[in-house]
């Protein structure tokens, strides 16, 4: 299927035609659907929140409670998957989902705590090079863990906080303000963290472009990817992306909670000498068990390791992982623009006000997302398409967020998620 050849169609029948003539189809059955009250699904575009549960979740984590009744300790060693390595399995799939090599990939933690852990490895503030640059509308989280990083290293958020925004009137960041700003203040700016998709507007940023810029400025760039891992097509290795971080339980549908993701690239994942704060998880495995008191890391990502990881959230990620393994995320983001394209084009067909998108029209600057501003709405919108069956996301203070995801939505979803619209009185 390609967008550029596809005409859209305003009416159910050409939505169900896309769904049949759609390889991907079959995935969809492979995961459990939100129902109502009467038994029947629910128009789920809710994916860049909480993915939704693979079938297969459940046998996976069996598998594990099973070995720990069985076998107790010595899971670690007999398990069917052995505890000790089991993060190992993960990596490739988890390096495939974002381009990267194996070697700079772990999954750990999770992605707060990720962040921290690679700004204070990333994050070496001087008296003239010291700023961070983030996006103003940037999720909180991150917000906070800036602020605190600038602070913990004794430094003013007004002489050290680079914070972007749209224009105003405009409702993403122009690329060309991005890097002008670091032309022109980039002898001071120490670190570039943008997300990869913002998670209010769906903008995703042209992320190879402004990392050849930043380096050249001797500026380290980092990217949180909780709306890009398993959104949109990623190339970090490629990229020269010095460290990024991202969950797995949005795109990634490993459940709530789950495991985190966290690249380090290899030009700084081989070298020992890289500051971090230790864990023995992050110790080579050879001496690991001899407990020796002098911290020697793995080369890698797996270097940053602190403790031993959960298993039973790292077999639900393993679930979902082997899925997308085998649906490929080429394929997958080549659907995710054709729907959200469709989706696009209802809510145009719409001819409303009222209704103006504020994620970029451009297909290589979003991913599944479409975030709706409502003019003049309120809540009652939102729970009025909750009573007609449909489960999207509200924020203050008129925006939907609505994430047509390629694993698990129909060209049909997308079509009642707009009829559903459209009858809620907009
Ligand atoms: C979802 C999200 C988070 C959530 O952080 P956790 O540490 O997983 O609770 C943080 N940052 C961004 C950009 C997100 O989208």
């Amino acid at each position: 299927m390609n967008q550029a050849k596809t005409v859209f169609e305003n009416h159910l029948s050409f939505a169900k035609g896309l769904d049949q003539k759609d390889s991907l189809k079959k995935y969809r059955e492979l995961f459990h659907f939100p129902k109502d009250s009467k038994g029947n699904h629910l128009i789920y575009l809710c994916g860049n929140s909480l993915g939704l549960q693979p079938k297969s979740a459940k046998s996976y984590i069996d598998q594990e409670l099973d070995d720990w009744a069985r076998l107790g300790v010595e899971g670690h060693f007999h398990a069917k998957h052995p505890w000790m390595p089991y993060h190992e399995i993960l990596t490739q799939k988890m390096a495939g989902v974002v381009n990267a090599k194996p070697v700079e990939v772990v999954v750990m933690n999770s992605l707060t705590v990720n962040l921290h852990l690679m700004m204070v490895s990333f994050y070496r503030p001087t008296m003239l090079k010291n700023k961070i640059v983030i996006e103003q509308n940037a999720f909180p989280s991150d917000q906070y863990a800036v602020k605190s990083q600038i602070h913990f290293h004794g430094y003013s958020l007004e002489n050290s906080l680079l914070e972007i925004s749209p224009e105003p009137n405009e409702n993403w960041i122009r690329t060309e303000n991005i890097l002008k700003i670091i032309e022109e203040q980039g002898d001071s700016i120490a670190l570039l963290l943008l997300g990869g998709v913002n998670y209010y507007t769906g903008q995703a940023f042209q992320m190879k472009l402004i990392t050849e810029a930043a380096h050249k400025k001797n500026i380290l760039v980092g990217f949180d990817l909780a709306h890009a891992a398993g959104n949109i097509e990623l190339r970090l290795h490629d990229w020269n992306v010095d460290f990024a971080v991202w969950c797995s339980y949005k795109y990634l549908n490993s459940g709530p909670g789950g495991i985190a993701g966290c690249f380090v690239h290899e030009h700084f994942a081989m070298d020992g000498e890289m500051p971090r704060f230790a864990g023995w998880w992050g110790h080579r495995k050879e001496t690991r068990f001899s407990m020796p008191s002098s911290f020697s890391p793995i080369n890698g990502a797996e270097g940053w390791q602190l403790s031993n990881p959960p298993i039973l959230t790292m077999a639900s990620l393993k679930a979902s992982l082997d899925i997308f393994d085998e649906a490929g995320m080429e394929n997958l983001c080549n659907k995710s623009r054709l729907l959200t394209g469709f989706m696009e084009f209802l809510l145009d067909d719409l001819q409303n006000s009222s209704i103006e998108i504020i994620t970029p029209k451009d297909p290589e600057q979003r991913g599944a997302q479409l975030s709706i501003r409502v003019k003049n709405s309120n809540k009652e919108l939102f729970t009025g398409l909750i009573k007609k069956g449909v489960i999207c996301d509200w924020r203050e203070p008129d925006v939907i967020r609505a994430a047509p995801v390629p694993l698990y939505n129909s060209f049909e979803d997308v079509f009642l998620f707009v009829d559903a619209l459209k009858k809620a009185g907009v």
